[in-house]
């Protein structure tokens, strides 16, 4: 596991000294033994390299970049480096009962066997997370690609750049245009594209978000990724509707405050369900 390194440019992480030190505490939290095992069975099935900076530092996971390195083996040399991204869940959570909700009611995961005992309710967790990545990947919804699981570890395509620098999340997005109308035009442009996106994991998919918001959404060249499908809901849960109201309105209101004349709940929801 790499120590510092070149960093991915987390906020958090940007000083030498506070990277060091959130490396260390995320470390501690993250990665005991077993999971500690299961990376290095990774880089010896040559899936990944390493562990490098941490991406991102969550409450029930972190997210590393994890690198590939290739090389000519008869000139000796590194050729190349390919990034994936593992996402660790936290294996020391003590605040797991607010999850349940989402679980129970739901026919794929309905198993009150696992109550109390976090290890095994992380792993379902993060077995939901990597089923629900290829339901969306089966239809062609932009997200990253569930690469392996393994309990807590899920190892998935990386969405960035070939240097390790993750895209950002739509709340950082600054969009760029010759002038403001173009970009109030781009932003119309993204939400709509948005809008799109949950009426297909609604009706392909046949899923619910369940944590949409500006936070969960990577942009990069004009294109919206979905990502932090853990706690996405089928139609048969009880709740799914709910659940579904307030997505359209967290990512409504984020367009709003961009300046887009977003539609009325009422018909965002008709438009997303039809
Ligand atoms: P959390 O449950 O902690 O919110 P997320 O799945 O939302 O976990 O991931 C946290 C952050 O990590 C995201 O906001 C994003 O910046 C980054 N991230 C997650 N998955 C990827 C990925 N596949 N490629 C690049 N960055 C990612
Ligand atoms: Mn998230």
């Amino acid at each position: 596991i790499a120590d510092g390194g070149s960093g991915t440019g987390h906020k958090d992480n940007k000083t030498h000294l506070g990277r060091e030190k959130a490396d260390r505490s995320t470390r501690d939290q993250v990665l005991d033994k077993r999971t500690e095992a299961i990376i290095e069975h990774m880089v010896r099935k040559e899936l990944i390299s390493e562990l490098q900076g941490v991406i991102s530092t969550g409450k029930e996971a972190n997210v590393y970049a994890a690198p590939l390195y290739t090389y000519d083996d008869e000139a000796g040399v590194q050729t190349g480096t390919h990034y994936r991204a593992a996402k660790i869940y936290k294996t020391s959570i003590l605040s797991f009962v607010d999850r349940e909700r989402y679980i129970t009611g739901e026919h794929r995961f309905r198993n009150g066997g696992h109550k109390g005992n976090n290890r095994k309710m992380v792993k379902k967790w993060a077995e939901k997370e990597f089923r629900n990545l290829q339901r969306l990947n089966r239809a062609g919804l932009a997200c990253p690609y569930p690469i392996q699981l393994k309990a807590n570890v899920l190892l998935m395509e990386f969405l960035g750049d070939s240097e390790g620098h993750a895209y950002p999340r739509l709340r950082d997005v600054e969009l760029e245009g010759v002038d403001d109308n173009e970009i109030a035009q781009q932003w119309r442009t993204l939400y709509i594209q948005l809008l799109g996106l949950v009426r297909r994991l609604y009706h392909v998919c046949r899923l619910v978000h369940a944590d949409l918001s500006e936070y969960n959404i990577l942009y990069h060249e004009h294109v919206l990724y979905l990502i932090d499908v853990s706690q996405s809901v089928g139609h048969d849960h009880p709740q799914t509707y709910d659940f579904l109201r307030m997505d359209l309105h967290n990512v409504g209101s984020f367009f709003h405050r961009k300046g887009v004349d977003t539609l009325r709940d009422r018909t965002v929801f008709e438009f997303v369900t039809a």
